[in-house]
């Protein structure tokens, strides 16, 4: 029977290897650079290209991946292990080949590219030598992609797109922006769009803004405001087939959605560390605040909450590995994207009290995991409506009750009991006819 919660001895050498070279290399680098993927900042490029390299020769580079796409080929249980030991580092995922939205546009091509366009934007993308960018989201909003307005239309053999998109981050990186347009308004909802490769260079396309996150460092933002105004891309800039844009984004989402839970889960861990530290290191009336009940609490409700989410985590990608296709694990993968925001929320807020003053300082990192559990809450969907997939899918298939009553109604499931057990029943009462009239 296969149920082991172990990791094998192997990949935990690995994951030792990886703690260490975090808490002494990546943590140390991030203090020096605005943005992991800024490739025009040369101390950017000098710090990180021989992290770089240290991972590919310790075989961990884009470890989710199979050897078609440059990687070991460990897949997504493995990559949450991994995910927990770098989720806390601004350039973890640069350093290890694993950064949203790059891996996620990588998924993209590698189902849906042409071999031309895997051979022009895939190879150095996988190499970390180019950034990419996924551009969906409309000023008009992003919850309901059925509404999208930017338009692609075919032109001999090229497509020309108008409209604007909204929190593409990293476009200003990127060499590419995988973008969704509307191909056909007349077709069906779910057929109206399509998905296509768009070279940054392309004329036309222009930043309006970088839009900043509030709590992060810089003036200028990530996020940006596009806007595309007769860009034209050859018509095989296309991924999978015309009406396939809903397909596509599902595909790009459903690992990205289980990225940024495995990436959480460090961020909680990291907390609750914390937060263990202070407990037994701060006094407060001859007492620690470890051996305060209220404190006491508060650090069990995070663990338990830790506990939980990362095995939820741990499953969902396990499934992932299982079936190799995120539409069948779509629960799953909705059900731990609605508890990511509420644990990571949770568990920082908690440490982030027991902290003081020195908690809600800039000097700690708390205000900005808080702050990141509203982005997990946002990003790559809304909660709402996840808990509406994750309703939608337990709901389906579920017989209704027989009649007025519930299924699990007592005097029911009384006259079943009786009914089954008729012949001990009567074999009883007739044994006691038996006996009294003896
Ligand atoms: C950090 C970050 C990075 C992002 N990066 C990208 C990116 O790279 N590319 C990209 O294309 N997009 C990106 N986004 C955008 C993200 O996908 C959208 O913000 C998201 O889809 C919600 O769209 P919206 O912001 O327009 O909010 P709206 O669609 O306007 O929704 C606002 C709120 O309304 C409520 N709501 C909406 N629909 C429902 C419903 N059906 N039922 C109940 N309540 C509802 C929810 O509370 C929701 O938060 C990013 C967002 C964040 C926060």
């Amino acid at each position: 029977m296969a149920w082991d919660f172990q990791t094998d001895p192997e990949y935990q050498e690995k994951l030792d290897w990886v703690e260490q070279f975090v808490r002494e290399e990546v943590e140390p680098a991030d203090r020096m650079y605005a943005h992991p993927l800024d490739m025009t900042d040369p101390v950017r490029n000098a710090l990180i290209r021989p992290l770089q390299a240290q991972v590919r020769e310790k075989e961990l580079w884009a470890c989710h991946l199979g050897p078609e796409l440059g990687g070991p080929g460990y897949g997504q249980l493995k990559l949450a292990l991994l995910n927990e030991l770098i989720g806390t580092t601004l350039s973890g995922p640069v350093v290890f080949g694993t950064q949203a939205p790059d891996s996620g546009n990588a998924e993209t091509l590698a189902h849906f590219g042409s071999p031309e366009l895997k051979e022009r934007y895939l190879k150095p993308l996988l190499e970390g030598e180019i950034a990419s960018c996924f551009s969906m989201t409309e000023p008009t909003g992003g919850s309901d992609p059925t509404g999208f307005q930017c338009r692609a239309v075919r032109d001999g053999d090229h497509y020309v797109i108008n409209g604007e998109k909204w929190f593409s981050s990293n476009a200003r990186f990127a060499s590419f922006l995988v973008l969704m347009a509307v191909t056909d308004p007349d077709a069906e909802r779910h057929r109206r769009a399509s998905m296509f490769i768009v070279p940054a260079d392309t004329p036309g396309i222009e930043i309006v803004r970088n839009v900043g996150v509030t709590g992060h460092a810089g003036h200028e933002g990530t996020h940006a405001y596009v806007r595309y105004t007769d860009v034209r891309i050859p018509a095989d800039h296309l991924l999978g087939e015309e009406g396939d844009g809903f397909k596509v984004a599902q595909v790009r989402l459903g690992g990205g959605r289980i990225h940024h839970a495995m990436r959480t889960v460090a961020l909680v861990r990291r907390s609750l560390e914390l937060m263990l530290e202070r407990a037994v290191s701060r006094e407060t009336r001859g007492k620690r605040l470890g051996d305060l009940q209220m404190v006491q609490d508060m650090i069990a409700e995070s663990w338990v909450q830790l506990e939980q989410f990362r095995l939820f985590v741990l499953r969902t990608a396990w499934k992932i590995d299982q079936v190799k296709d995120y539409k069948l694990v779509i629960k799953d993968i909705a059900g731990v994207k609605v508890a990511m925001p509420k644990v990571l929320h949770d568990v920082a807020s908690r440490a982030l009290q027991l902290h003081g003053s020195l908690g809600i300082s800039t000097e700690m990192p708390f205000g900005k995991f808080v702050l990141e559990s509203f982005h997990m809450a946002i990003a790559d969907g809304a909660t709402e409506l996840h808990k509406q997939q994750v309703a939608k899918q337990l709901l389906r298939g579920v017989e209704p009750a027989p009649d007025l009553f519930p299924s699990a109604h007592a005097l029911r499931l009384d006259e079943q009991a009786r009914a089954k057990y008729a012949d001990v029943l009567a074999a009883v009462q007739a044994d006691h006819a038996a006996l009294m009239g003896a």
